[in-house]
């Protein structure tokens, strides 16, 4: 709920566009040791409320999980960062497997809301007919969308926070969902996403990778949304299945300036950025229309200003600056609650600074601009 004007706890500058949940201004967090602290403890009493670890375990002669980059260590009696995993009788346990995992389906008419539907070919027809079933939007046809529970990271203006509930996830196995598909020939992409796949990448693989052996000639493409902070060995695989069926990798960069973006979710960009380097030198060039990845980029107001977003467009184009880059702008949620959509002249700065460096950029949730104050938009 927008509750007014909030003060930095550093500085004591007052603004509206200071959510209380990150409780300074960015100046603060990029500039003093007590700003970046008063964000991170504010992440651990969030955490806490829902019952998850407040960081990511490091417990002496604990069992180590390298899926994510939390890499936790975790002690007999723990749980990792993300819930997903634990340590129970000196055993691993998990709630998601290579068989079966923990979320929620629903298939989603083309075209979607997607962030990458600007130039993938369910909206544009691109690939057709090979990677496509029309030539123009795949109107009358699905995404089936697959929601994960579970997360290595903690933002805090995440919009499916829903899913930090566990307890509320659906065990479905790999072998259900390809079935649905197989039965289903409307069905042309899946989407990977939902809380950021990373701790569950061991069970998508297994499940698109058994798409894909049995899904012969048919148009059904594999695409990943995700922070992108997995182990960069299944980052790859994930990748090549989405190469092979001209789906697409969807990298949320949220932050470049690390600080900024562990006051935003808790936890560092730095995996991310190699792995989304990694995405583009390895896969790039082999498939450069439709692109195998794009970028996205949530305008959250005052700490993703276009000094943020030049230096996230500057780091795509030192990669390759054909990649597209799609800028999201904001929507009050979660523990962000308390600040306004972005500021229409931050959605075009933002977008200035983005161009200047790439040649693909879009702006998506721009309805939001014409939202009347104090009217929350629906998810
Ligand atoms: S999941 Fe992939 S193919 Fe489907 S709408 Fe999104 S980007 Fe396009
Ligand atoms: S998936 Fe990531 S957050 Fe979860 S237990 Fe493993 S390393 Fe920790
Ligand atoms: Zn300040």
């Amino acid at each position: 709920m927008l509750e007014g004007i909030a003060t930095s706890a550093v500085c004591g500058t007052t603004s509206a566009l200071i959510s209380r949940s990150i409780g300074v201004c960015k100046r603060c967090l990029v500039e003093s040791e007590k700003g970046l602290e008063v964000a991170i403890s504010n992440h651990r009493r969030l955490r806490s409320e829902f019952g998850l670890p407040p960081e990511p375990p490091r417990t002496k002669g604990g069992l180590p999980c390298n899926l994510c980059a939390a890499n936790c260590v975790i002690g007999e009696g723990e749980a990792g960062y993300c819930g997903i995993r634990g340590v129970g009788n000196g055993r691993l346990w998990s709630l998601s497997t290579t068989e079966q995992g923990l979320l929620h389906y629903y298939l989603d008419p083309h075209v979607t809301n997607c962030c990458n539907a600007w130039w993938c070919p369910a909206a544009t027809g691109c690939g057709y007919p090979r990677y496509a079933v029309t030539s123009g939007p795949e109107v009358g046809h699905f995404n089936l969308a697959l929601f994960f529970y579970g997360c290595s990271f903690n933002c805090l203006f995440c919009q499916n926070w829903t899913h930090k509930v566990l307890s509320c996830g659906k065990r479905v196995s790999a072998r259900e969902l390809v079935e649905l598909t197989l039965s289903n020939p409307r069905i042309t992409c899946w989407c990977w996403f939902g809380w950021s796949p990373e701790p569950q990448l061991p069970f998508a693989l297994n499940a698109s990778r058994l798409l894909v052996e049995s899904k012969g000639e048919r148009v059904c493409r594999i695409c990943w949304e995700w922070n992108g902070d997995g182990h960069p060995a299944l980052v790859r695989r994930a990748a090549e299945l989405s190469q092979v069926t001209c789906g697409n990798v969807k990298f949320d960069l949220k932050a470049f300036d690390g600080r900024v973006h562990v006051a935003l979710t808790g936890m560092s960009n730095r995996r991310t950025l190699e792995n989304f380097e990694l995405v583009c030198r390895e896969f790039f060039d082999a498939r450069p229309e439709p692109p195998v990845l794009g970028a996205t980029t949530l305008l959250v107001p005052h700490y993703v200003d276009a000094e943020e977003v030049s230096r996230i467009a500057e780091f795509i184009a030192s990669i390759d600056d054909r990649i597209p880059y799609s800028l999201l702008v904001f929507h009050p949620d979660f523990r962000m609650d308390d600040v306004p959509v972005t500021p229409e002249r931050q959605v075009w700065e933002c977008y200035r600074a983005a161009r200047r460096h790439l040649k693909r950029v879009n702006v998506g949730n721009l309805h939001l601009l014409y939202w009347p104050a104090g009217i929350r938009p629906l998810a």
